[in-house]
């Protein structure tokens, strides 16, 4: 038999479960979630290896209205996958029915000549998913439509069967055992951010960037990493930090925690919080922290 391989593209409005279908089907954790809207910002690829092949799945940021530049170039860089992949998987929360979001969505994947998975996600949560089917599937001429819980992971080999099923000969694109193409330090920046998602919330998630400005190896095994958790206000900086410091006390701990079970190795997790006014509307900052405009 030949090697298949191939690209996915994983769509969808925020919060629909993208990035744990993403972790689900590689079966590592690459990109963080959370409940909170718009957690994925740039483009993340997860490696899904079978013995005849290989899936390259791209999980983007949440399409939606953008209302600020960082908002701009995430729903860029989620539109910018449609059109450069093998196939595309619209991912919907199946206990609830489509909205205005899911029309934007289904708008532009009408623009694109690639097929279209339709991806009925949360089973765990939906009480009738053949109504979910019905409503979500009148919204796009879908190529072929799945059910999964990527919480539990329900249907996830039969969705991996068809994803397959698209795919053509083709080259091993990522050596085997990788799982993501995101260098170290934007996986610890992300899993430090995942942990300030966690425990703040209103404006106070969305204004947090993060960025590890030094990895040094102090001593074989043992690593040295300072990162820098940006917020836009003094305020927003104080609620970081917490009572006598503790909440920047305990997010460096779970943080050191889970990067220490990922990279297996050991960590001084060194976090500093700044103040940078506004820097969701720089354009310059932006770029600095790594969120690059996507092609349209
Ligand atoms: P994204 O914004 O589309 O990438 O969504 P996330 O993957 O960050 O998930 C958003 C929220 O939905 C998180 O709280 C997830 O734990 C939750 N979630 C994702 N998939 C499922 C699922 O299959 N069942 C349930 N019950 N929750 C899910
Ligand atoms: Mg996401």
């Amino acid at each position: 038999m030949e090697y298949l391989s191939g690209f996915a593209a994983i769509v969808g409005r925020p919060n629909v479960g993208k990035s744990t279908l993403l972790n689900a089907l590689v079966g590592t954790k690459v990109a963080i979630v959370s409940d909170k809207p718009q957690t994925t910002r740039r483009r993340i690829l997860g490696v899904v290896d079978e013995p005849g092949g290989q899936l390259v799945c791209i999980d983007t940021p949440g399409i939606h209205k953008p209302k600020h530049a960082l908002g701009q170039t995430m729903v860029g860089q989620a539109l910018g996958a449609l059109a450069e992949v093998d196939l595309i998987l619209h991912v919907v929360d199946a206990s609830s029915r489509p909205a205005g979001g899911e029309r934007y969505v289904a708008q532009r994947l009408a623009a694109v000549a690639t097929p279209v998975v339709l991806v009925l996600n949360k089973l765990d949560l939906a009480p009738d998913v053949r109504a979910a089917a019905l409503a979500y599937g009148a919204l796009h001429q879908y190529t072929s439509v799945a059910s999964v819980s990527a919480l539990a992971g329900t249907g996830l080999t039969e969705l991996k069967r068809l994803c397959f099923s698209f795919l053509s000969p083709g080259p091993r694109y990522f050596p085997e055992g990788t799982v993501t193409d995101q260098p170290e330090h934007l996986l610890v920046a992300e899993l430090v951010r995942e942990r300030i998602l966690l425990h703040t919330r209103e404006e106070v998630p969305h204004a947090v960037a993060v960025a590890v400005e030094e990895m040094t190896e102090r001593a074989s095994g043992l690593f040295y990493v300072s990162a820098a958790i940006y917020v836009e206000k003094e305020s927003q900086k104080a609620i970081i930090i917490g009572q006598g410091g503790r909440l920047l006390r305990q997010v460096g701990q779970e943080a050191r925690l889970e990067i220490e079970g990922m990279l297996g190795v050991r960590l001084y997790l060194d976090l500093w919080v700044k103040v940078r006014k506004d820097w969701r509307n720089d354009r310059r900052s932006l770029a600095g922290l790594g969120y690059e405009p996507g092609r349209r």
